[in-house]
């Protein structure tokens, strides 16, 4: 069997967009699944759409991802250079053959003449394509011109008659009548290949088996076979991969506002958990097993779990996997990831990292919401004394009142201020009074965040805030309640 060579070939046109990721993963996994070997190629023909810095951020976020590349532009490889503007050389020849063959010829046509046909065709109500006219300039004096250093462009020559076809391993048999396809062009008047050539060139040269991409192409690809069949070349398998949408009615887009891989690490979404979901946008192991490393997908992955319809982008779901992620990662990679968000809110406030980690772990779905969720720790927000009714606690403003006088004077007593010395003096006080947990302490916690929810009860809140800070929130809202 031949050895199973697939690439991921992105324009260097800006950020790596999630659908993107989506097709650099599963060509990845075709190759890892198959111990096949995967090609990073850069597609930079088009240099109008390039953006600068747009090719580093490539490697860059293909290594984030872990999609460790065999060969590539930073990497080297037998087929190189694996950039296409380097390969300018490469396409020529081909052309050449094609013109000599006669499934391609040079075109003179200026953009004015073209310009002017079409509107002519378009007024007609006829739906434009190049009309071939340069087929007819007979062989000789096309070559002279072409040597006479006149602007020119080589245009494939598409069969008046018949049907060009493909098949894809997803979307099956795909046959169009040649007289709806364009003369396109191969070769562009700098010299350089459109997409349309240097793809055939490209995969054929880099002995590419199986031709991973977006549906976007699947309408262009029997123009591709063409050159394959005129070419004497063996075509590879296509595999074209339906569009990430972000809802039922558009794809998923950053012109809107849709985060990209990069926006997604920024936020503080795991690295792993983006990539796990992205495997399922599109792909189903057949059972209904959600969570896979990698590696695992490596070994599962497989064509017959892809399916054909768009696939729809669920952010929602994405956070909900991410906080999946979040609470089964290892307690220290869990603190490296948070300390820089804690920090945007507690830096130089002396609180104990380690133990607000604790504490979060378990309610971080995404690492940019713990500064929001910490933000009472530095600055007590507003609020309502009504938040001291508690039903279920059984408390009131008035039962609140007398809780915190009571609170307030077993923690001036406590002068080792640790988690334990609180706990025990707290609960110990509480005993001994005859009193019940809940009321004392739902309402020492009110008084210390002032929210009805936060990460740790009012023993670990005490803590985090320190003595004096502690102090300062139970008078201040005893102050409140007296008046
Ligand atoms: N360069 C193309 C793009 O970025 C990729 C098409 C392909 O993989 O063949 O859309």
């Amino acid at each position: 069997m031949q050895e199973v060579r697939t690439r991921f070939a992105p324009s260097p046109t800006g950020y790596l967009h999630l659908g993107g990721l989506r097709t650099a993963l599963y060509t990845y996994l075709l190759a890892r699944k198959n111990k096949g070997k995967f090609i990073l190629r850069i597609e930079d023909t088009d240099q109008e759409r390039e953006v600068p810095g747009a090719i580093e951020l490539i490697y860059k976020s293909l290594r984030q991802a872990g999609l460790s590349y065999d060969e590539g532009p930073d990497m080297g490889g037998d087929y190189g250079p694996y950039i296409q503007s380097e390969r300018k050389e490469s396409y020529m020849p081909y052309a050449l053959q094609l013109i000599e063959s006669g499934d391609a010829y040079p075109c003179f046509c200026t953009k004015e003449e073209l310009d002017q046909r079409r509107k002519t065709a378009q007024d007609k109500g006829e739906t434009w394509k190049y009309d071939k006219k340069c087929l007819h300039i007979p062989k000789d004096e096309a070559k002279r011109r072409m040597q006479s250093g006149e602007s020119f462009v080589i245009r494939q020559n598409i069969p008046e008659e018949g049907s060009a076809s493909f098949d894809d391993m997803l979307f099956g048999h795909v046959e169009v009548p040649t007289n709806t396809l364009d003369d396109g062009v191969l070769i562009k008047a700098d010299g350089l290949p459109t997409y349309n050539f240097a793809n055939v060139i490209d995969d054929h040269l880099m002995k590419i088996s199986h031709v991973t991409r977006g549906t976007e192409y699947l309408s262009s690809a029997p123009k591709y076979n063409l050159l394959y069949k005129a070419l004497g070349w063996e075509p590879p398998l296509y595999l074209h991969l339906p569009v990430v949408m972000k809802d039922a009615t558009r794809k998923l887009s950053k012109r809107y506002g849709d985060p990209s891989f990069e926006d997604l690490l920024e936020m503080g979404y795991v690295r792993e958990a983006i990539i796990n979901f992205i495997a399922l946008l599109g792909w189903s192991p057949g059972d209904d097993r959600e969570f896979f490393t990698l590696k695992e997908l490596e070994e599962v992955f497989s064509i017959e779990g892809l399916n054909k319809s768009p696939a729809i982008f669920d952010m929602n779901k994405l956070t909900w996997f991410n906080g999946e992620y979040i609470r089964k990662m290892p307690f220290e990679d869990y603190l490296t990831m948070a300390e820089p968000w804690f920090d945007k809110e507690l830096k130089g406030t002396g609180i104990d990292y380690r133990y607000l980690a604790q504490l979060m772990q378990g309610r971080t779905e995404v690492f940019n919401r713990i500064p929001e969720t910490i933000n009472f720790l530095k600055t007590q927000p507003d609020y309502e004394l009504t938040l001291f009714e508690h039903k279920k606690s059984k408390s009131t403003q008035e039962s609140s009142l007398n809780a915190l006088e009571f609170m307030l004077l077993v923690l001036e007593g406590i002068d080792n201020w640790s988690e334990t010395a609180l706990h025990d003096n707290m609960i110990g006080a509480i005993k001994e009074a005859g009193l019940k947990n809940a009321t004392v302490l739902w309402p020492v916690r009110i008084a210390i965040s002032g929210l009805a929810s936060t990460p740790g009860g009012a023993v670990e809140i005490a803590y985090l805030l320190g003595k004096e800070e502690t102090l300062r929130r139970i008078k201040n809202a005893i102050e409140r309640l007296r008046n």
